[in-house]
C-alpha cells in the first residue's frame, strides 16, 4: 500500500531566529527566550468540566515551568457522536459542508471551556476556533487536508505571554468554508502546528498510557511499547488503532516530528513515535478494523485499463480504497477486490455496479459481515514464516480468509467481523507478544 503524504511543508515565513533542537524548540522573541510546546488532548481527557479543571492543572503548571504552551483539544467525551446523531434525526443525508458547520461546534466549546479554567486559575489563555488559527484546507468537507497553517495570531499570542488553546480538527477551506479533518483529526491539526512552529516535537495526550501492542480494550495482556517507528504506527492507525490520527502519523513522518503518547491522567512514560530502523523483522503490534466492507468484481476480462478506471472514479468520490487485493487470475480473466471504509459502501457500490456492465464481469459480491486484522512491523510483509504462521493461527479458529494483502509493514487478512476480536486475541497470544 502506497503512502499519500501531506503536501505541508515547513512554513517558509517562520522567523529566521528559529532553531530547532530535538526535544526543545528555542526559540528568540523580542529579548527573552523560550521554549515552545504543541501539546494535545483528546476527548476522554476533557470529557467532564472536571476533567477540564484537571488538564487545566496541568497545563498551568507546566506553564509555571517557564514553557510557551500551544493545546490542541478534541470536542468533551462523545460530543462528536452526539452531534452526528442529531444531524442524522434531522435527515439521513446531511449535506456535508452544513455536517461541518455542526461538528466543528465541539472543539469550540472544549477549547473555550479550557481556556476559562486555565484564566481561572491565574494563567492568561485565550482560544481559537481552526480558521483563527491559520489552518488552510483545501475543500473536501468532513475529510479536508490542510495545505498549510499561517499561525501568526499564535505566535503573537505566545509573546504576549499567553497559553494559546486551538480548537482541533478544523480548518478554513481556500474558498473561506469550515472544514473538518476527519475523525480522529485533532491529532493531525497539533503535527501541523508543531511542524508550522518549528518544534520538532508534539506531545499527545490521551486515556492510555501510550501505544499498546494492541487495542488494551480488547486484549487485555498488550503491553506499553516505550518506542515505534513512524512506519509501523502509520500501518497500526491506517488498519484501525485509532489512537492516533493517521495522517498525524504521515506528517509527522515525513517532517521528522517525534511524537510522544502518553496519558493525560498520570505522569507515566508514554510511547515515542520516531524515524529508526531494524536489523530483522519484528512484529510489534496487532490491529483491527470493524468498520471495513468489501466488493468483489468476478472473473473481469483482463483489460489494462480496468483497474485504473475504478480506482480513478473511486478517487474522484473521494472514496479511500483501504485495500485492494487482485483475486484468482485465470488466462482471460481475473477477480479485483476492494475493501472500503463502511460509510463509503454506497458510493463504492455505485461505481463497481457500472463497472461490472462496462467490463464485463460476470459477477459483483458484496460482503458487510467482514472484518480486518493485521500484523505490524518493519519488514514482516517479506516474511513468509510469519506470513505462514499468522494463516496457521486463523485456520485454527476455523476462519476462511476472504482475502489477504501485505506491504513491507504489515500482513491484513479479512474475515468474518464477528471472529475478529478472538482472532486478534490469539494472534497476540500465539506470535508471544
Ligand atoms: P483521544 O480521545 O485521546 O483522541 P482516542 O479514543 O482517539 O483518544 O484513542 C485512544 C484509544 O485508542 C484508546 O482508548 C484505545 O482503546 C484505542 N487504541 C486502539 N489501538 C490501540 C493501541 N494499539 N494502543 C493504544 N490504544 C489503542
Ligand atoms: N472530535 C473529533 C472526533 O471525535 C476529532 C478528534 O477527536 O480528534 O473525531
Ligand atoms: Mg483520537
Amino acid at each position: 500500500m502506497c503512502l499519500v503524504l501531506d503536501k505541508l511543508e515547513p512554513q517558509k515565513s517562520i522567523d529566521t531566529e528559529l532553531i530547532c533542537f530535538s526535544i526543545k524548540s528555542i526559540v528568540s522573541m523580542g529579548h527573552y527566550k523560550m521554549g515552545i510546546f504543541v501539546q494535545k488532548y483528546g476527548g476522554s481527557s476533557l470529557a467532564t468540566p472536571e476533567l477540564i479543571k484537571a488538564v487545566a492543572q496541568r497545563i498551568v503548571e507546566r506553564k509555571r515551568r517557564g514553557d510557551k504552551l500551544v493545546i490542541v483539544v478534541s470536542a468533551m467525551g462523545d460530543t462528536t457522536d452526539e452531534l452526528i446523531s442529531l444531524a442524522q434525526r434531522i435527515t439521513s443525508n446531511p449535506p456535508k459542508r452544513e455536517l461541518d458547520m455542526l461538528l466543528t461546534v465541539g472543539e469550540r466549546i472544549s477549547a473555550s471551556l479550557l481556556s476559562m479554567a486555565i484564566n481561572s486559575l491565574g494563567e492568561e489563555a485565550i482560544s481559537f476556533t481552526g480558521s483563527q488559527t491559520g489552518i488552510i484546507t483545501d475543500e473536501r468537507h468532513t475529510e479536508a487536508r490542510i495545505l498549510e497553517v499561517r499561525p501568526e495570531r499564535v505566535k503573537e499570542e505566545l509573546a504576549r505571554g499567553k497559553i494559546v488553546i486551538v480548537a482541533g480538527f478544523q480548518g478554513v477551506s481556500t474558498e473561506r468554508e469550515i472544514t473538518t479533518l476527519g475523525r480522529g483529526g485533532s491529532d493531525t491539526t497539533a503535527v501541523a502546528l508543531a511542524l508550522a512552529l518549528g518544534t520538532k516535537d508534539c506531545e499527545i495526550y490521551t486515556d492510555v498510557d501510550g501505544v499498546f501492542t494492541a487495542d488494551p480494550r480488547i486484549v487485555p495482556e498488550a503491553h506499553k511499547l516505550d518506542e515505534i517507528l513512524y512506519e509501523e504506527m502509520l500501518e497500526l492507525s491506517s488498519m484501525g488503532a485509532g489512537v492516533l490520527h493517521p495522517r498525524s502519523v504521515e506528517m509527522a513522518a515525513k517532517n521528522d516530528i517525534v511524537l510522544h503518547v502518553c496519558s493525560s491522567f498520570n505522569q507515566k512514560k508514554g510511547t515515542i513515535v520516531k524515524r529508526g530502523t531494524v536489523e530483522k523483522p519484528v512484529l510489534r503490534g496487532i490491529t483491527f478494523d470493524k468498520q471495513i466492507a468489501m466488493l468483489a468484481l468476478k472473473d473481469v476480462p483482463r483489460s489494462p485499463e480496468s483497474l485504473s478506471q475504478i480506482v480513478t472514479q473511486m478517487a474522484e468520490e473521494g472514496i479511500h480504497v483501504k485495500l485492494f487485493c487482485h483475486g484468482a487470475a485465470r488466462e482471460e480473466t481475473v477477480d479485483l477486490i476492494f475493501i472500503v471504509e463502511e460509510t463509503d459502501f454506497e458510493g463504492a457500490l455505485k461505481i463497481l455496479r457500472k463497472a461490472s456492465r462496462n467490463l464485463g464481469a460476470k459477477r459483483l459480491l458484496t460482503g458487510m459481515d467482514v472484518g480486518s486484522v493485521s500484523i505490524v512491523g518493519l519488514g514482516i510483509g517479506r516474511d513468509t514464516e510469519i506470513l505462514a504462521k499468522m494463516f496457521k493461527i486463523l485456520a485454527g479458529l476455523r476462519l476462511h480468509i476472504q482475502a489477504v494483502s501485505t506491504s513491507e509493514s504489515k500482513i491484513t487478512c479479512v474475515i468474518k467481523k464477528k471472529a475478529v476480536e478472538e482472532a486478534v486475541r490469539t494472534l497476540h497470544r500465539e506470535f508471544g507478544l
